[in-house]
């Protein structure tokens, strides 16, 4: 195969332009990506940003790079909400439900290794948590401390922003300046200790309530949120490489105070490339749980969203989503989810098609443009909708042979059948095992439901889970009906 890697180009907030991605090692790759906090089911929102971050990762990994992937889990620390509060919610949650925070964390990372599978996400090479990295999250914040850009109040440590603003350039990633946000944030309150509404907290003196307590040079507390992925990128990928991802929401204030943490401690910025993913919108609407548009990834596969009459496969849903662009917003209505459908179906089929394609001497069939163009569209900073275009390019090229208009050799089929696989399968990560075109999955699916159904009479609710989550991560949906159950 020919070297694609050297046209790749990747949009860096950081430049907010598309540069050339120029890895600081030849063929190895570093990328860290702000993982989950696991304190409730993921929403499709999330899940979108999962999934654009294994698109990414898996077409580096298409161009034969070596990556190393690393993506944090938080089950511990605080986050900061929407009113820039900081909100145990591990903590929260577990109060709640009346048991520990790390069975609420067990609890949804299940949840979320299971919704990779249904999804088809490849796991991260690694998925550090931050509790298990407290100690390297306290030396990182005494390396700060003694550098002079973080003070100790009543057992919390803070950042030191005003401080840190005279050496270097905060809000060099969002853009936005101290003084421009002063205007739009709260005063400090008499309660908060902070020297600076900017200020954030490193090390949080523990509070009456919280569950989750570890010792440090300051007391007893626990880590701010920031912190913990400066700890966890540096241990597993240096103090300096090349990707650092996230979804849009994280670039302020998570991100840039990742730069100022790192900045401030170790010299330099952690990434050389920062990529942001876009959020979801529904029906237009920025997907939230105030406006009521807010869905979960299993409920859109069983069909038990309020938003859309019937359940979509996971390999539908996926495809839908590569059909927009990861910094642009996708807007999931029940018109762009049918027809992704029927466009996924005619994708599906094609590659039956040409499995029948009757191969001639000569060819007449545009094999190199169409791959060039495959892979052009990746190197655009991962343009999956442009991909799918061409690749729907390819669909028609099919059709004409099939239709005996244009011809092919055995040799250019034979690309053609490679080059789509692995575009389909391993860079847009669809799983394309739901067809049923041959019909010899039917009397397999009437065994298998007939024994599903013979547990569900006995009551025995485990082996019928069972059956349903390992069908369901196969790609297969069942749906129980008042009167028969269906699957798809
Ligand atoms: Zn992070």
């Amino acid at each position: 195969m020919t070297d694609r890697k050297g046209f790749l180009q990747i949009y860096n907030t950081l430049s907010g332009k598309k540069e050339k991605f120029e890895p600081l090692h030849e063929n190895f790759v570093g990328m860290y990506v702000c993982g989950p906090t696991l304190y409730s089911e993921p929403h499709m929102g999330n899940m979108r940003t999962f999934i654009n971050f294994d698109l990414i990762y898996r077409y580096l990994l298409h161009l034969n790079y070596k990556v190393k992937y690393v993506r944090n889990i938080t089950d511990a620390g605080h986050i900061t909400n929407s009113a820039g509060d900081e909100v145990d919610s591990i903590g929260k949650a577990a109060r709640m439900e009346q048991i520990q925070p790390l069975e609420i964390v067990y609890k949804y990372n299940l949840n979320f290794i299971e919704l990779q599978r249904i999804y088809n996400l490849l796991m991260p090479s690694i998925e550090p948590t931050a509790t298990a990295h407290i100690q390297e999250q306290i030396e990182i914040i005494e390396q700060i401390i003694s550098n002079g850009y973080a003070y100790l109040i009543n057992g919390s440590v803070y950042f030191d922003t005003k401080k840190y603003m005279q050496d270097f350039d905060y809000g060099i990633l969002s853009g936005r300046k101290v003084d421009e946000l002063e205007n739009d944030t709260r005063i400090l309150n008499a309660q908060e200790e902070k020297r600076f509404f900017a200020d954030f907290a490193l090390w949080k003196k523990a509070g009456q309530d919280d569950m989750q307590i570890w010792r440090s040079p300051w007391g007893n507390g626990n880590p701010g949120w920031h912190i913990e992925c400066t700890a966890m990128s540096t241990k597993y990928l240096g103090k300096h490489f090349d990707i650092h991802g996230g979804g849009m929401d994280l670039k302020f204030p998570h991100h840039e105070d990742e730069i100022a943490q790192s900045c401030s401690s170790l010299g330099c910025n952690p990434a050389k490339y920062w990529m942001h993913a876009n959020m979801l919108n529904v029906n237009g609407q920025k997907m939230s749980k105030s406006l009521g548009n807010f869905f979960l990834p299993k409920e859109i596969i069983a069909g038990e969203t309020a938003l859309f009459k019937k359940a979509y496969s996971a390999d539908v849903i996926r495809f839908f989503m590569m059909q927009a662009h990861y910094r642009s917003t996708l807007d999931f209505t029940e018109d762009a989810l049918n027809a992704a459908e029927k466009g996924y179906e005619r994708l599906m089929e094609s590659l039956s098609l040409l499995e029948n394609v009757s191969c001639n001497d000569s060819s007449s069939l545009e094999i190199k443009k169409l791959v060039d163009s495959f892979y052009y569209a990746m190197n655009d900073d991962f343009n999956a909708p442009i991909l799918i275009a061409n690749l729907f390019e390819a669909v028609k090229q099919i059709n004409l042979l099939t239709e005996g208009k244009i011809t092919c050799t055995a040799e250019d089929k034979e690309e053609l059948k490679n080059q789509l696989g692995g575009f389909i399968f391993n860079v847009l990560g669809l799983k394309g095992n739901t067809t049923n075109s041959d019909g010899k999955l039917n009397p397999v699916m009437d065994l298998v439901l007939d024994l599903r159904q013979e547990a569900r009479s006995k009551k025995d609710w485990a082996t019928s889970d069972k059956i349903r989550d390992g069908l369901a991560a196969a790609g297969i949906e069942v749906k129980d009906g008042n009167n028969e159950t269906t699957w798809r």
